[in-house]
């Protein structure tokens, strides 16, 4: 028998279906590889009793001809997303213990279409950062190495264990969250894909919040179609988010296949940025030759303002935190320290609690908004990305109807490589991503080749708003010109 979990979602479908195998071969399968692939630290906490019970939930209603349309696929859920009874700590020291009594609404929607629940992955603490580095639970190995190297290499972050975990085979899709690059940039480095859907797609309630204006739930999935099939699932209306959109959920899957011809597809020329390794220009170039080749014209576009747009989220999002975390406080819920009275209860909590990066986006977030330094920062940030937005929309004013970029400046690099070089290193990374958080628009990342070493590099695409249906149409087309990335099972 195959190994059923090398089966994409799509596959799985078909495969139940058609009695190829059931739900619960199919989720002892992952348990087992779950099980073997510890090295990696995908997972913070496996949950096979819970898959098991939902795999045999998920049988019953395929017998009887009642699925739903992700009726027995296994999921990874990123520790961000509140599961009922089950961790959700943003992988967060300060979390400690916490069980919520309530679902977030994004993960209530994939066991409501008949998902099953394999754990919680590993992430960067409260989704700060690039690397998957800052967990409390220690960092995620990626499961690709460099051609003949054993070295580690980080996943990318903060969805490390998302990325890893679908690339290694761990789950069929998993769920992610990106407020600056977090689902595409690991989803570049892991050979995988990882949309991050228009602001207001998905609901954010129940998912931990980082940087609440920026802050979008997405999948990674290892192929362009399967993204789609959970990102259907995902999206829709909550009553309970006010900032989730009223809108139709298209059918994603549907638009796949579309192809790109007539398409206008802009090319902004900020986006070759000095110091890029030439292997990056190459790639964009390959990109741009498939999407031509499929029929679709190629324009060069300007987005001026895209040099602005690191400092300003670097602004935005610690400020967003820096409210948002004031609530982890020991007196809620997870980790307390005891002090002599309140306030030194509060001081040593939050010094047990938190990991250096976030104390890091903590004391920025306090000072650009305080008296004296607001308006010289943090306003000035919040008309920065009004440029930026605007700077979008006179493109697709303009008849662009998407935009083609790198995903990110590099492949994966070694655990430990950015950690001991300064902070700005690490934010480099999200130099091609954080654009489209700050505009609110939708982005794709899809694996398009490797570099050098053998490692996977991915492309961007960016589309307009509540317009994922381009972004899967020309996804497909990047997909079906550079075929799928599989890494080498080494552990
Ligand atoms: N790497 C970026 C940061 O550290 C983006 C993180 C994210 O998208 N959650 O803020």
């Amino acid at each position: 028998m195959t190994d059923l979990t090398q089966h994409t979602i799509a596959e799985l479908r078909d495969g139940f279906a058609r009695r190829d195998f059931s739900a619960v071969e199919v989720a002892e399968a992952y348990t087992r590889a779950i099980e073997a692939a510890k090295v990696l630290n995908a997972y913070i906490v496996a949950t096979p009793e819970l898959a098991l019970d939902q795999a045999k939930a998920s049988d019953a209603r395929l017998a009887k001809g009642e699925a739903g349309p992700l009726e027995g696929i296994p999921l990874g859920i990123k520790d961000l997303f509140c599961t009922r009874g089950v961790h959700s700590q943003a992988a967060s020291h300060i979390l400690d213990g916490f069980k919520p009594p309530y679902e977030s609404t994004v993960t209530s929607q994939l066991w409501r279409d008949g998902a099953v629940m394999l754990g919680k992955l590993n992430m960067d603490e409260f989704a700060m950062g690039s690397s998957n580095e800052t967990s409390f639970y220690g960092p995620v190995a990626n499961p690709w190495r460099a051609d003949g190297s054993n070295q580690a290499l980080v996943p990318g972050g903060s969805s490390g264990g998302s990325a890893a975990a679908v690339a290694g085979m761990l789950c069929a899709a998993a769920t992610a969250t990106d407020t600056g690059g977090s689902i595409r940039q690991p989803a570049a480095f892991t050979g995988t894909v990882g949309i991050k859907p228009t602001y207001g797609r998905c609901s954010r309630w129940g998912i931990v919040a980082f940087a609440s204006s920026l802050d979008q739930a997405g999948p990674i999935a290892r192929t362009v179609r399967d993204a789609a099939i959970m990102l259907k699932s995902m999206s829709g209306n909550d009553p309970k988010d006010t900032t989730s959109a009223d809108l139709p959920v298209p059918d994603f899957e549907a638009a796949i296949g579309r192809g790109v011809k007539g398409l206008r597809i802009g090319i902004p020329k900020e986006y070759r940025v000095d110091g890029m390794p030439g292997e990056i220009d190459n790639l964009w170039e390959e990109g741009k030759a498939w999407l031509r080749d499929a029929g679709a014209t190629l324009v060069d576009i300007s987005l001026p303002h895209t040099r602005y747009a690191l400092p300003a989220y670097y602004i935005v999002a610690p400020a967003e935190a820096s409210s948002n975390l004031a609530r982890y406080d020991g007196v809620r819920y997870g980790l307390r320290v005891p002090g002599n009275d309140v306030i030194a209860m509060y001081e040593n909590t939050r010094a047990a609690g938190f990991g250096r990066e976030v104390k890091r986006r903590i004391m920025i977030g306090t000072y650009v908004l305080s008296a004296g330094y607001y308006d010289a920062y943090y306003l000035r940030a919040q008309k920065v990305r009004t440029l930026i937005k605007r700077d979008f929309e006179t493109v697709f004013a303009e008849g662009v109807d998407a935009i083609l970029t790198p995903a990110t400046p590099s492949a994966a690099f070694e655990v430990g490589a950015m950690a001991t070089a300064s902070p700005i290193e690490m934010y480099l990374n999200d130099i091609f991503t954080v654009t489209v958080n700050m505009a609110g628009l939708p982005g794709i990342a899809v694996p398009a080749g490797k570099d050098r070493r053998g490692l996977p590099l991915g492309l961007q695409l960016i589309g307009r708003p509540f317009d994922e249906e381009t972004l899967f149409a020309a996804g497909q087309v990047i997909e079906n010109a550079a075929g799928r990335f599989t890494p080498e099972r080494w552990w």
